[in-house]
């Protein structure tokens, strides 16, 4: 397996060399070293001291490259009515400039494995080292590279959490809204306040080997122009192995409500594969472990994501988003 990884590794770097010399600065080691961190500390259930310690961590962590790191912390209900306490976390990098763009990922960890082949496991935490861990250890690396070389355009890193608190499997269907109560809270009450941002980019399993990002369904219906940029971008690193060219069921993530209520052109880029059936196989399973994070999955989406960043330009014109966008198509 050793062998096998670094020959993967040194492929991609001599993928990278014709590469946009910001987006080549993403370190695969580094953001995997992010995915380990979270893990050591255990499931980030919400309410658990390992979700407390990682919520430190990721602000002290953030503080080394920006001044400018603010917690939200919030109250909400899960789908059983049991009362939660949250916290979302901002960075933000360029921090005076008027255009901005919003990157986010959950980085809780969901608190039933209610999908596992083993029913023994559905009342018990996921390790969430893809579901979670892996997008939030993407936009650390990024933070990392922006404290190195300052965007024209502002960046805000937005670390959500209690996305991964829907409703039990068992529950199925009774439950309206319970996933994402981080973003909907956030969406509803931006911080900081009258935040605005041209467009946002979400990022949720993003660390599988086999990894599929297909254009999201809610991300076209909300912000097709985004996602063509994105993708287009990716295609440009040829990265088309991950950012595929297929067109998704609509899913419901953390970009819906942001979306919907912050009315920020928000995509996702997700792991999804409907010929798969859907999400990766150790989704919401004890098998989200540290063993299915790809370094080199971490790095197209941040090298992506870094891409996107680095062409945006001030007072550009904006990405516009819904109606106007889906009509034309
Ligand atoms: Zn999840």
């Amino acid at each position: 397996m050793i062998g096998a990884m670094l020959l993967t590794a040194a492929v991609s770097c001599g993928s990278q060399q014709g590469a946009k010399l910001s987006a080549a600065e993403f370190d695969a080691a580094s953001a995997y070293g992010f995915v380990k961190t979270q893990v050591e500390f255990g499931p980030r259930v919400p309410g658990t001291p390992a979700h407390a310690a990682c919520a430190d961590w990721f602000v002290k962590t953030l503080r080394q490259w920006t001044p400018d790191v603010l917690v939200q912390e919030f109250k909400a209900k899960a789908f059983d009515g049991r009362p939660l306490e949250g916290k979302n976390i901002v960075a933000s990098f360029n921090p005076e400039a008027k255009d901005r763009i919003l990157l986010c990922a959950h980085w809780d960890s969901r608190p039933f494995a209610d999908h596992d082949p083993d029913p023994a496991n559905h009342f018990r935490p996921v390790m969430g080292a893809n579901d979670g861990a892996s997008g939030a250890a993407v936009l650390l690396e990024v933070a990392r590279c922006l404290s190195l070389k300052k965007p024209a355009v502002g960046v805000d890193i937005l670390l959500l959490d209690l996305e991964d608190f829907g409703e039990h499997a068992n529950w199925s269907g009774r439950a309206e809204d319970s996933w994402g109560l981080g973003s909907q809270y956030w969406a509803k009450n931006p911080y900081p306040a009258g935040y605005r941002a041209r467009f946002g980019i979400l990022l949720d399993m993003v660390g599988a080997s086999t990894a599929t990002f297909p254009m999201e369904g809610t991300s076209m219906v909300f912000a097709p122009a985004v996602v063509k940029k994105v993708w287009a971008t990716a295609r440009g690193l040829g990265l088309s192995k991950y950012f595929v060219d297929t067109e998704s069921d609509p899913l419901i993530d953390d970009h819906l409500y942001i979306n919907r209520h912050a009315r920020i052109p928000t995509v996702d880029i997700i792991d999804y594969d409907g010929a798969r059936g859907g999400f990766p196989s150790s989704w919401h399973t004890a098998g989200d472990t540290l063993e299915k994070i790809d370094k080199n999955t971490l790095a197209a989406v941040g090298r992506t994501v870094l891409a996107v960043v680095f062409q945006e330009k001030q007072g550009s014109s904006p990405v516009a988003g819904n109606l106007e966008e889906t009509s034309d198509r």
